[in-house]
């Protein structure tokens, strides 16, 4: 008897499927420090403006606006383009999707570093595009590849799960390296000194990713926004869903960019937690990674084994990232919380590794 599964598409048979970090039950007591969510709740000017849709239910019975625009003008305006040049997408997620469908044939070549977000393969192999994964690293430096025949590069700056930025120099030299489109994934662009937005107007390859799932708090509402030439964002608008973002995404994604002083002070939070954890953790011996995003890559010393501390915080309730591949598996990805999760984090670390408190 057939099963129906004969008839899917090889390239979706044969593949693993994207795992996202856990996600625990609503209710569950658990710091969560795992998936990059911000430990902060977004502007209460998105609550507002979301319950003035919810108030007025008949407006639930129509389309949202299929072209997002008010949100889009928003987005021009901080970013300091024109609103032809923005597209709004239901997560970054549906972005990346959108920019395979657009560009990518049957066969043709997608290629990204590895380490990076592991999303790109899945997408990929699910269009048919050839995966081809570069190292980040080459004698120690990093890698300035020249490609021919990658249509599309996705540079996650920063970096995931590692956190450093590149440059916008290096950003320019990659642009002109290649033979395709530069897609900057920069989902954590608000945390960074630097981003690759003041290049838009000079390179006609690139496309800039953004996200309100981490600086703005807003995960759970699925906003992307895509930067490029109006040229390149004209085709992209054709490939995407017509309704891809709800009304209430719209109406809170919009109010969200619109209080930019609540974003000042939320990343500053962040940023200001992320260094102190860093300097406490090197403190007991660990190895941080210097970041410029809203979580630390941190390699514990020996003889203490990442998978076990991982183990033991998850015991403890406590989630963070740890990945089994070969250049990921001695370190740890822990995501920034409030200053308390961070004192239960460190706690715990310490009673892991037997490290009386010397206080
Ligand atoms: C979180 C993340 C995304 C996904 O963002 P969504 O808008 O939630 O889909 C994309 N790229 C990178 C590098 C991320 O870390």
């Amino acid at each position: 008897m057939s099963s129906g599964v004969e008839y899917v598409r090889r390239e979706v048979r044969q593949m693993a499927g994207y795992s996202p970090g856990h996600q625990p039950l609503p209710g569950s007591k658990v710091i969560k420090l795992n998936t990059n969510e911000s430990p902060l709740p977004p502007s209460p000017a998105v609550v507002q403006a979301i319950s003035k849709v919810l108030a007025d239910s008949p407006l639930l019975r129509r389309y949202p606006d299929p072209q997002s625009m008010e949100l889009r003008r928003v987005a021009a305006a901080i970013a300091g383009c024109r609103v032809e040049q923005v597209i709004a997408g239901n997560g970054s997620d549906e972005l990346l999707r959108i920019l395979l469908d657009t560009f990518i044939e049957e066969g043709e070549k997608v290629a990204f570093f590895s380490p990076s977000y592991s999303l790109y393969p899945v997408l990929t192999k699910i269009r048919g595009g050839a995966v081809q994964v570069l190292p980040l690293f080459q004698d120690g430096l990093l890698y300035q590849p020249r490609l021919d025949d990658a249509k599309l590069f996705f540079l996650t700056t920063p970096n995931a799960p590692l956190g450093f930025s590149f440059t916008n120099d290096y950003i320019r030299q990659m642009a002109s390296n290649l033979n395709g489109i530069l897609v900057v994934d920069e989902a954590y662009a608000d945390f960074a000194q630097e981003n690759a937005l003041p290049l838009l107007a000079e390179l006609e390859n690139l496309v800039i990713l953004r996200t309100l799932s981490k600086s703005y708090g807003l995960a759970s509402l699925r906003v992307g926004l895509g930067f490029a030439s109006a040229a390149l964002i004209e085709q992209l608008e054709k490939v995407r869903d017509s309704y891809n973002l709800d009304r209430l995404a719209q109406v809170g994604a919009r109010a969200a960019l619109e209080d930019q002083e609540y974003l000042r002070e939320t990343v500053a939070l962040v940023v200001s937690e992320r260094e102190r954890l860093a300097s406490v953790l090197q403190e007991i011996g660990f190895t941080v990674a210097p970041s410029q995003t809203n979580f630390i890559f941190v390699t514990p010393p020996s003889p203490y084994k990442a998978a076990e501390l991982y183990a033991g915080l998850e015991k403890a309730g406590i989630l963070v990232r740890y990945f089994s591949d070969p250049q990921l598996f001695h370190g740890l990805r822990i995501s920034i919380g409030t200053r308390d999760e961070m004192d239960q984090l460190i706690m715990t670390m310490k009673n892991l590794m037997q490290i009386g408190d010397l206080k």
